[in-house]
């Protein structure tokens, strides 16, 4: 086989190689195999680095290695990959299920957090290498078959390379012994690709960093929208995902839910993995439901944690007494994120006026619901109009007078609106919309809903500068109650309560907004490069602790 003639090139990188499986797809050019190599660190003799893909065209294979990332990719020739953006029914063709534009922002995504890390870095004055390994992400890519789906869904899991450092030292990694562990959520969105899954990890790295908590950066993704599947595909392609990935949860990375995914599904990959193992190991995944492995409070734990910490912004300026009530708010996002925070806000006495999100209609068309109430929604009724809603959107809701739609583009142009929450995907304020943003607090939900070049743009108002609460911070509620599960996991006995761990989570929120708000105050910057600058700063301290 090509593979291995091509590998003698990289001899020295590729100590070890394994095919495990190998079997022919119907489509002759296709052969369906599965390969892990073992990527050898020359210096230390230890395992850095393991590559996994289905599908190769065996006439033209390529090995593809980047230094930085210390990526092996596996794969058809450049072309193909980028050529063939939607998988052609009924062929072995590979699916990625993304456009060219989805591909440019993937691109830009990675691109804007690689340079605020390395920003901060360069601030720091950690060196070249120091940067480098900070930056290090490894890659799992591999392909799923859904029931009733002709196409193969393309699936990746990426870890921070510099938290792998974080953890070398750690004791042998054991099924229930998850310290050092990449944590970070399952992506199930059709644009999802591997840039995206590579800017989620390295987020994650800085936000667990932030968060104090002893995990690496973690992200996986599966490529297809899952509103387009039934419960019952959405099930198969998760307990697919846990088999594809089986080598790496529980030992490695740990999933929880992100865009897409939710407590049902988190306990399939539970379910799933225990088929594989034999035996039950709650604590490889978490986010579950509860009752079934589940802390309580996880699926309120972000938007909660993005109220609490903004609760203690406004305690912070001088508001004591019920700091949030009366603040008007619009949210981009009825999902997790987003109707949680609008829950609890209020709850506290601020006004919800505006939600807004995005869905496909029956034509697969991608739409927009954007609703308005100039004293309030009733977030509640609007939680239970998206939840029976067969697209999950707020689009046609008129279940309380006074309510209206509006233009999607006008969510964050409201006039009289205090704070603007982003709380759906990732670029989502850019240097096209960031100059009609009135509000005077932006606090982020989502992951890295800002661009670069519209966080320089607000930063340098001369007028109505806004102050920007950045995602690594706002939005740790999730991974920090998801530690908390894995604390409950292996220690066993009761359940923590609900209100046990949302008064930790608060407790937790509340000091490190303070410690974010006192070094950015100290430093005189901004509250995103403070909390990047905790973060990386003690990410390099484990690096050299590590090797010394
Ligand atoms: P979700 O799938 O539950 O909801 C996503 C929401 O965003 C939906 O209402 C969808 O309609 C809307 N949306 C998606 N793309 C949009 C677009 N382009 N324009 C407008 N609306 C759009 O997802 P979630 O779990 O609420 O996650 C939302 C964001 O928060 C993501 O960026 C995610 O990475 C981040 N996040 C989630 C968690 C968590 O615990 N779920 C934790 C930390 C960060």
């Amino acid at each position: 086989m090509n593979f291995f003639r091509q590998k003698s090139c990289h001899e020295t990188f590729l100590l070890k190689t394994y095919i495990f499986s190998a079997d022919f797809a119907s489509n002759e050019i296709f052969l369906r195999v599965l390969i892990l190599v073992r990527l050898y660190k020359k210096e230390k003799g230890n395992v850095m680095q393991v590559g996994k893909i289905s599908c190769l065209n065996t006439s033209n294979i390529f090995q593809q290695r980047n230094t930085n990332t210390r990526e092996v990719r596996f794969g058809c020739p450049q072309d193909t990959f980028t050529k063939s953006p939607i998988a052609v029914k009924g062929s072995n063709a590979v699916s990625f299920g993304i456009t060219d534009v989805n591909k440019k922002e993937n691109e830009q995504f990675l691109a804007d957090t690689e340079a605020n890390i390395r920003k901060v870095c360069n601030r720091l004055k950690l060196s070249k290498a120091m940067t480098g390994r900070i930056l290090r992400t490894e890659t799992v890519e591999g392909e799923i078959k859904v029931t009733g789906i002709d196409t193969p869904i393309k699936c990746y899991l990426v870890m921070t390379g510099a938290a792998l450092d974080q953890a070398e030292n750690l004791p042998e990694l054991k099924d229930d012994n998850e310290d050092g562990l990449a944590k970070g959520g399952i992506r199930f969105a059709e644009n999802v690709d591997v840039n995206t899954i590579k800017a989620l990890s390295l987020d994650m790295m800085i936000k667990n960093a932030l968060a104090g908590l002893p995990l690496r950066g973690g992200k996986s993704g599966i490529a297809y929208d899952p509103t387009k599947l039934t419960a019952g595909q959405k099930e198969d392609a998760m307990r697919q995902y846990t088999r594809l990935f089986k080598d790496y949860i529980g030992t490695r990375y740990v999933p929880a839910p992100d865009m897409g995914t939710n407590a049902d599904l988190m306990s399939v990959v539970r379910d799933e993995f225990k088929n594989i193992k034999g035996y039950d190991v709650p604590g490889c995944v978490t986010g579950k439901a509860w009752g079934k492995g589940g802390s309580a409070g996880r699926t309120e734990a972000t938007g909660f944690g993005l109220v609490y910490a903004l609760e203690r912004a406004f305690e912070l300026q001088g508001k004591t007494k019920d700091p949030l009530k009366g603040l008007r708010v619009a949210i981009q996002g009825s999902g997790n994120v987003g109707i949680h925070a609008a829950l609890l806000l209020q709850e506290k006495g601020a006004h919800v006026v505006a939600i807004g999100d995005k869905y496909k209609d029956e034509n697969d068309n991608d739409k927009y619901g954007t609703i308005y109430k100039e004293d309030g929604l009733d977030v509640k009724a609007v939680k239970d109009y998206v939840s029976n809603h067969p697209q999950k959107t707020v689009d046609g809701y008129n279940n309380e007078s006074g309510v209206k739609p509006i233009p999607h583009e006008d969510l964050f142009a409201l006039d009289n609106v205090d704070v603007i929450i982003p709380a759906a995907a990732q670029h989502q304020i850019t240097e096209d919309n960031a100059d009609k943003i009135k509000a005077k607090y932006i606090a982020e939900g989502a992951n890295g809903p800002t661009t670069r070049g519209a966080d320089v743009s607000l930063n340098s108002r001369t007028e109505n500068k806004p102050e920007i609460y950045p995602d690594i911070l706002m939005n740790q509620g999730g991974v920090v109650v998801s530690y908390f599960e894995q604390v409950q996991n292996k220690n066993g006995g009761e359940p923590w309560s609900k209100q046990i761990v949302l008064d930790m989570l608060q407790e937790h929120m509340t000091s490190r907004y303070d410690k974010v708000h006192k070094y950015a105050k100290e430093k005189n910057i901004s509250m995103r490069e403070a909390a990047t600058e905790i973060a990386v700063e003690k990410i390099a301290r484990a690096i050299k602790n590590n090797a010394a």
